[in-house]
């Protein structure tokens, strides 16, 4: 995938469920409105499994207020089994593991090394740590006895409803902290987020490792590093295409693939049980921005010669039918809308997009604009690339983005982030009017040249709106051909594979149906079923003397989670506490009591996001009336040390039923006790 800088967006949740799962149309089962009925389905109890998991829960709200046990009710009903399924979820640092799919679970770790050779001849393993399981988060280990040989540390997107909050998810890498002394280097492909993202959070868990790479890649990383102050960490040499490097057992050759992003390397790799060629975000362009063509000579080459036992294959653009676009047809649209505009021109794209950055650059030079440049990673990727020399621009086109606004509109174009809307970036603060020197006006135009994360359409489609409203000319890659895929379509799957003709293929870079996809093409093409091996992450791939076999190993089965905003960290349970209280609401009680245990005051309701009637006067009315009736009928023992927290838990049981049965929703119930 292409990489997405700082995007992240926090979709709303869509209340479109119903408690345990059924229906709300059935007449039959219907209590609303009938303030008096029993709920027709209390809410389940505790369960085991459920408070262990809130173990490592860390809660927004005050520790007092919510404790272990009250925390466990919060998981969305309807997710209850899903959850019971997960693994545990532990902490560590300012990560938190979370499961990552249920359908995993059921073999043991591999936690310590299972046995690294046969009886006939060592074991060569492939490892996809990330990647394999979902789209971004790219990471492939090979290993082999003493020898560990790690392919690029991604990470993928939190936000919109799976991840609420999160900023990032990136791969869980225990095992290879377990095996640290056996990792030989560290090879990236290219320079895109999911496959250089997670270094920050990976490198220092690894040790002092040697990263190899290309020119442009290493100085996207060393970007990347520098974010987090610590470029100071990286041992990086620069590799080229055709000439080998020899890691432990494992013998690597070089190739050039495109991509939308220079500097794209496949992998021949030779190992004791065979020749492995690892295609990562790759596709055929045969009119490349940079000049530079894959190698199909080498791919023919390594075909032939003693041939490919595994090709591991990007399968993002599978679904797309026939060859992958050129660059250059996005030159074509660019020139065309900045040969008719009349205002500014505002082109916004990935920093690491550096073709697309050449096309804005060009065309401002042919139509007599000035180009501006905004947006952190916009700014420290157009110097790297330039310093580079991988985009060309002539002196005194730049002008300082603080003195754009003197340049009058028909001589001004803007080169900025924000393309998926993100709400900080300069792009939506201008959408806004927020923007201190920039307002955009009828006559300017905004271009988009970039694809669209999954989970940001939304805040992407607000954005357009917006500026469209202002009466600016929006160009989105729906309507104009802005953006081509970075990935290999169908045909070029079927020529890659006509040219490598491996025995076996293991799809990688994408879901499970994209991945299922490639193999259905494989066998299309003429390897043999079970020699299509579809594989998820922390599954380990097995090279054998005899067969490549896909084990039921796992050396994980986890995400890992990080989120920016807290020093805490996030575990499933807070990510289902997030999406309950966006998707229901919260409703908090506060409740006063004397030293006797009796209540002198309230409870008070404080509601946010609860939205049932126009009026929940008549509610909570109801609401407090049955507390206090509660209160005269309770049956904990004032004296012992868990009162607290057995009577905000009668409290909430009784409130969640009895909102539930009133209303059908279930928003977090807090209550709150305040003893004077
Ligand atoms: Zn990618
Ligand atoms: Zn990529």
């Amino acid at each position: 995938m292409t990489d997405g800088q700082n995007s992240r967006f926090q979709r709303p949740n869509r209340p479109n469920r119903t408690p345990n799962g059924q229906s709300s149309a059935t007449g039959q089962n219907s209590s609303r409105g009938n303030r008096n009925s029993y709920p027709r389905r209390p809410p389940a109890p505790l369960s085991k499994t459920n408070a262990k998991a809130s173990d490592t829960a860390h809660f927004v709200v005050r520790k007092h207020v919510v404790d272990r046990d009250e925390a466990a009710p919060l998981i969305p009903r309807n997710n209850r089994t899903n959850y019971k399924e997960l693994n545990a979820t532990l902490v560590r640092g300012n990560l938190a593991v979370a499961g990552l799919n249920p359908v995993l679970n059921n073999g043991p770790l591999m936690k310590t090394n299972s046995p690294a050779t046969f009886p006939d001849g060592p074991i060569v393993r492939i490892i996809p740590l990330g990647g394999t399981s979902e789209v971004g988060m790219n990471m492939t280990v090979l290993e082999c006895g003493d020898d560990i040989v790690i392919i690029d540390t991604g990470m993928g997107f939190g936000g919109g409803e799976k991840f609420p909050g999160v900023d990032y998810i990136i791969p869980d890498t225990e095992y290879l902290e377990q095996n640290r002394h056996k990792i030989r280097g560290l090879i990236y492909t290219h320079g895109h987020l999911d496959h250089i993202g997670a270094a920050p959070y990976i490198l220092p868990k690894l040790g002092p490792v040697p990263i190899f790479g290309m020119p442009l890649t290493l100085a996207l990383l060393k970007n990347r590093l520098m974010d987090y102050e610590m470029q100071d960490k990286l041992l990086a040499k620069v590799v080229e295409p055709g000439k080998p490097l020899k890691l432990g057992v494992f013998n690597f050759n070089f190739f050039r693939l495109n991509h939308s992003i220079p500097d794209v390397i496949g992998l021949a790799i030779d190992t004791p049980m065979g020749r492995i060629v690892y295609c990562t975000d790759w596709k055929f362009d045969n009119t490349p921005f940079d000049g530079q063509l894959s190698d199909y000579a080498k791919l023919a080459e390594l075909g032939d010669e003693g041939g490919v036992r595994v090709l591991i294959t990007d399968s993002l653009g599978i679904l797309k039918p026939g060859y992958a676009m050129s660059e250059k047809e996005i030159s074509k649209t660019v020139d065309k809308i900045f040969s008719q505009s009349i205002g500014r021109i505002i082109f916004t794209t990935f920093s690491t997009s550096i073709s697309r950055v050449q096309a804005a650059v060009d065309a401002a030079v042919k139509y007599n604009r000035k180009l501006a440049i905004t947006g952190r990673s916009m700014l420290t990727n157009f110097r790297t690339a330039f310093e580079m020399g991988y985009i060309k621009v002539p002196d005194n086109l730049i002008v300082d983005f603080k003195q754009a606004h003197l340049v009058p509109d028909d001589k001004l174009a803007i080169l900025s982030t924000g393309s998926q809307g993100e709400d900080m970036a300069a792009l939506s603060r201008m959408a806004r009017d927020e923007h201190d020197t920039i307002k955009l006006q009828g006559g300017d135009s905004v271009v988009f040249s970039s694809s669209q994360i999954p989970g940001n359409e939304d805040s992407i489609q607000d954005l357009v709106a917006k500026l469209s409203r202002k009466g600016v000319d929006v160009y989105t890659p729906k309507e104009f051909n802005l953006h081509v895929s970075g990935h290999a379509c169908h045909e070029d799957l079927k020529l890659l594979m006509a040219l490598t003709k491996p025995d076996y293929l293991q799809p990688i870079h994408g879901d499970h149906y994209m991945l299922k996809s490639v193999g259905k093409l494989g066998c299309e093409m003429g390897i043999p079923f079970d020699h299509n091996l579809i594989g998820e992450n922390g599954r380990v791939l097995e090279l054998r003397p005899t067969q490549v076999v896909l084990t039921d190993d796992r050396v994980t089965d986890k995400y890992l989670l990080v989120d920016g905003m807290s020093v805490g960290s996030v575990s499933e349970l807070v990510l289902a506490e997030r999406r309950q209280m966006a998707a229901q609401g919260v409703i908090m009680l506060v409740l006063l009591i004397n030293k006797k245990k009796e209540l002198t005051a309230g409870p008070e309701i404080i509601s946010r996001g609860f939205v049932y009637m126009k009026s929940s006067t008549a509610l909570f009315d109801d609401i407090k009336e049955s507390v206090r009736e509660q209160f005269k009928h309770l049956d904990i023992d004032p004296h012992s040390a868990s009162y607290f927290s057995e009577l905000r838990q009668a409290v909430k049981t009784m409130v969640s039923q009895k909102v539930f049965a009133i209303t059908e929703k279930e928003p977090v119930i807090i209550p709150v006790v305040v003893q004077l």
